[in-house]
């Protein structure tokens, strides 16, 4: 790059580490401000843009001071010149007031912000845990078989359910347990006082004796045994763990207050959970739809079951069927975290359709059942 030189500034440069002043030269261009400290007998060259260099304000005529980098600075009595300089920097500044003080351009901007942020929490969050989950090593999410232990203190008390009909279900299930080994499925019983299923990120998982009570045959037995097996192929109990963690990170970007965990734990990440979990719930009913498909598992006991979870729910007051694995379990979030039955159901008669027009498929996943 030529420079002319009745474009150069010259003056004196200090490196901020020293009191020795180097004899250099400003010069500036579109690409910033240049600043040619002679050291050494060589004209370095250290290229800064506008905003990186502080102009001092004009004291009498003592030299101007422009200051930048860690303490490095450069002094020039060439007032003038220097005062160029400054109205460059100003125009930039003069930009972002004049984008400030235009109403139409700030609200949109603020429209801007919020698709950007719900983009990113509606597409991005799931997007990224989705990933992160299916790539994350297997002993990260084999690690909590403590989350079972907290369950057992907190709302399970050990099944009453008589041996043999643990043995009976057991017996029932154990075929598909070996199918699906590559997603280490592991069979307990708690008694919990309501009908409920759920299935841990360990491969945990958990029948309530109030469940088992209540199914009226096998196949209401798998269709929500499928159900949680499709929760563990699908991840959904460490995608869930990762959405919320990184929503919390983003609240705390976007507020950029770490101390707020109560607005961080309550109303933006509740309404966002809620429809990440009935994303999952569709993705394990869709699984459990294909299974029993597979295993020729009559489909209508997957409606069956759901009803009769519901009429259940509806008598006691309290909530079947699952995930209430957390603290907020006994204040209506089944109905708050699934998709209604009716909605669940209408889904069940649309796969039935579908799948009278497919003839007998390959499973999905590939599995075989003795
Ligand atoms: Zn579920």
């Amino acid at each position: 790059m030529a420079i002319d030189a009745q474009e150069l500034i010259q003056g004196n440069y200090f490196d901020g580490h020293s009191s020795k002043a180097y004899p250099a030269f400003i010069h500036f261009d579109e690409d910033g401000i240049h600043i040619l400290p002679k050291i050494l007998g060589d004209f370095r060259r250290i290229s800064l843009a506008p905003n990186e260099v502080r102009i001092d304000s004009k004291i009498g005529t003592a030299p101007r001071v422009l200051r930048f980098g860690e303490g490095a600075s450069f002094t020039c009595p060439q007032h003038l010149l220097i005062d160029k300089l400054a109205k460059i920097q100003n125009n930039k500044a003069g930009f972002l007031h004049y984008m400030e003080s235009r109403l139409h351009i700030a609200l949109l901007a603020l429209v801007l912000s919020v698709a950007a942020i719900y983009g990113i929490t509606v597409y991005g969050v799931p997007f990224t845990a989705k990933t992160l989950a299916f790539h994350l090593p297997e002993a990260t999410f084999l690690e909590d078989e403590s989350v079972l232990s907290v369950l057992d203190k907190t709302l399970f008390d050990p099944s009453e359910l008589p041996d043999d009909k643990q043995t009976e279900v057991r017996q029932l299930l154990a075929p598909y347990l070996d199918a699906y080994q590559h997603l280490q499925p592991n069979i307990h019983f708690r008694k919990m006082g309501q009908p409920n299923a759920l299935a841990l990120m360990s491969g945990d998982i958990i029948f309530t004796d109030e469940f088992i009570q209540l199914t009226k045959n096998d196949d209401e037995l798998l269709a929500v045994f499928f159900h949680e097996v499709g929760h563990l192929k699908h991840k959904h109990f460490l995608r869930r763990l990762i959405q919320d963690t990184l929503i919390s990170m983003l609240v705390v970007f976007i507020l950029g207050d770490i101390e707020m965990p109560d607005l961080i734990a309550g109303a933006p990440t509740l309404l966002l959970d809620l429809s990440y979990s009935r994303d999952f719930e569709k993705e394990a009913d869709q699984f459990a739809l294909e299974q029993m498909a597979y295993f020729d598992v009559p489909i209508n006991a997957f409606t069956q079951i759901l009803t009769q979870l519901t009429s259940a729910s509806t008598q006691t007051c309290s909530h079947p069927e699952h995930h209430q694995a957390d603290k907020e379990a006994n204040d209506g979030s089944y109905l708050r975290s699934h998709p209604s039955t009716p909605e669940r159901v209408a889904a069940i008669e649309r796969f039935i359709k579908n799948n009278q027009r497919l003839a007998k498929k390959e499973n999905p996943e590939g599995l075989t059942a003795k």
